[in-house]
């Protein structure tokens, strides 16, 4: 039996009607067991394929609001200023005067950190990271990158130390890899997602949230996600405990006619790439290859935008990337970290890694001018509400398990009590669904058996505190 019962009085009042019914049929089948009212919740619940919105937090909502098109729309245009932002172009002191460069670029970015900061009396710390990247094959000789970022610090030392981090690449490139004189704009990809990651620390650091966040900005991606990577692997040396990544990437809405300005695609990484053979064998035998973390921070997305008026509606690719490329998400992939890539609906080849020219009629060049400066906003829109969600939120439960020791038609799980939560959520779906279609409120306890049979679902579990904020879910490992 569920424990905690109680709970669905506390959590009634955050509650919508549909989230109350769905519930209620979730009590139905655990208190009565009876066939036919089973039968009949089931069929309710058939209607919807994925879990009603969430109350929204109305201090994130106002937040949401001060996303400015304006400010997005004079922040890409300053980047695209530098001239060229290649992560070999000139970055002395002479340049950075000059305003020309990547030296100049990181400046810029590390200046809007630090007056957003003066803004909230110091709530952000301003960092710059450089290292020395060896040449490779698309770097001629040991060449300085600077990732920049700007961490707003938890308010609860415990919650600290969770992390949910957005990310752009401020790098840009042209034709030639190698040219660092001639312009490479790089509106589009990718001062957009800095303007995303930028705009996201102005609204983000009015507030105060239980668990840290940060604003990064890397350099390096054009040439092998080399900022990216020196970045996730400090974090895994030094141990952070980074709950979510939300690599922004080419999401200007190019204003192409084929464009939908309403969606943004994120993509999420299936297997994940750090598995373990164990994790590997046991995905292998029981499913699990449609559950990474990575791709239940995308399902939190769609959730997220279900909840808070962005303007974007999520596309979730259950893909790492698209055909041909790669991003910095994936460098975080690799470190074990849940990491998604948004990008616009449908891109403009013409616009991207291209010189700018035209040629047989046709302009090429990752220009400003192509660029929707709203949808912009939109997709920022979607990343503050899900940063701040998730940094409102409690942690996720930790040590989440099904009992798995014998053959039984009831399900088992537990797990380890997270900090600050108020109760649990056990979320489940069929196995052929893309996203949860159940959620079901079991109070305060750490164990719970529902009447579903394990072998046909998937379960997660996910804290929630007293003002309705949900942590990522977790799903369970088998315990024998
Ligand atoms: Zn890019």
């Amino acid at each position: 039996m569920p424990s905690g019962s109680d709970s669905s009085v506390y959590f009634g009042s955050a509650t919508s009607n549909h989230d109350r019914s769905t519930r209620a049929c979730g009590w139905v089948r655990v208190l009565l067991l009876s066939v036919t009212l089973s039968l009949t919740c089931a069929a309710a619940d058939r209607s919807q394929n994925s879990l009603p919105p969430a109350t929204p937090d109305p201090r994130i909502a106002a937040a949401l609001r001060e996303v400015s098109s304006a400010r997005i729309q004079a922040n890409i245009t300053a980047l695209v200023g530098f001239g060229t932002r290649s992560t070999l172009s000139a970055q002395d002191q002479a340049s950075i005067a000059a305003g020309r460069g990547i030296g100049a670029a990181r400046e810029w970015i590390k200046r809007q950190f630090e007056r957003y900061s003066r803004d909230c009396g110091g709530c952000l710390e301003v960092k710059s990271d450089t290292f020395t990247q060896a040449p490779a094959e698309r770097v001629s000789q040991p060449t300085n990158l600077t990732n920049v970022y700007a961490v707003l610090k938890g308010t609860d030392p415990a919650m600290a130390q969770r992390i949910v981090l957005v990310t752009g690449h401020y790098d840009s490139r042209n034709s030639d890899n190698f040219d660092i004189v001639h312009d490479a704009p790089g509106a589009n990809d990718d001062a957009s997602g800095v303007a995303v990651s930028v705009e996201c620390a102005r609204v983000l650091s009015k507030l105060k949230f239980p668990a840290t966040i940060i604003f990064l900005a890397v350099a390096g991606e054009e040439q092998g996600l080399y900022g990216s990577e020196h970045f996730a692997r400090m974090a895994r040396a030094q141990n952070w405990n980074i709950e979510a990544v939300l690599n922004n990437d080419i999401v200007g809405g190019n204003k192409s006619p084929e464009q939908d300005p309403s969606v943004v695609r994120v993509f999420s990484e299936g297997l994940p790439s750090a598995s373990n053979e164990r994790q590997l064998e046991r995905m292998r035998a029981l499913g699990g290859e449609n559950d990474s973390p990575s791709r239940q921070v995308a399902r939190y997305i769609a959730q997220t935008a279900s909840s808070y008026d962005t303007g974007v509606k999520p596309l979730l690719i259950f893909r790492l990337d698209r055909y041909l490329r790669g991003g910095d998400h994936s460098s975080f992939n690799a470190q074990g970290y849940a990491a998604v890539r948004f990008t616009e609906y449908r891109e403009d080849f013409q616009r991207q890694h291209q010189s700018v020219r035209t040629e047989g009629g046709v302009e090429y060049g990752d220009l400003p001018k192509f660029v929707d400066f709203d949808y912009v906003a939109r997709v920022a829109r979607l990343n503050a509400a899900t940063l701040a969600a998730l940094a409102a939120a409690p942690a996720p439960p930790t040590h989440v398990v099904i009992l798995a020791s014998k053959l039984e038609n009831d399900s088992t799980l537990q797990w380890d009590a997270s900090p600050a939560a108020g109760g649990y959520e056990i979320l489940w779906r069929a196995t052929s669904s893309p996203d949860w279609e159940h959620a079901q409120e079991v109070g305060g306890g750490t164990r719970v058996t529902l009447p579903l049979s394990k072998d046909n679902v998937i379960f997660a579990v996910r804290a929630l505190d007293r003002q309705g904020h949900r942590s990522l879910p977790v799903v369970p490992e088998p315990m024998h």
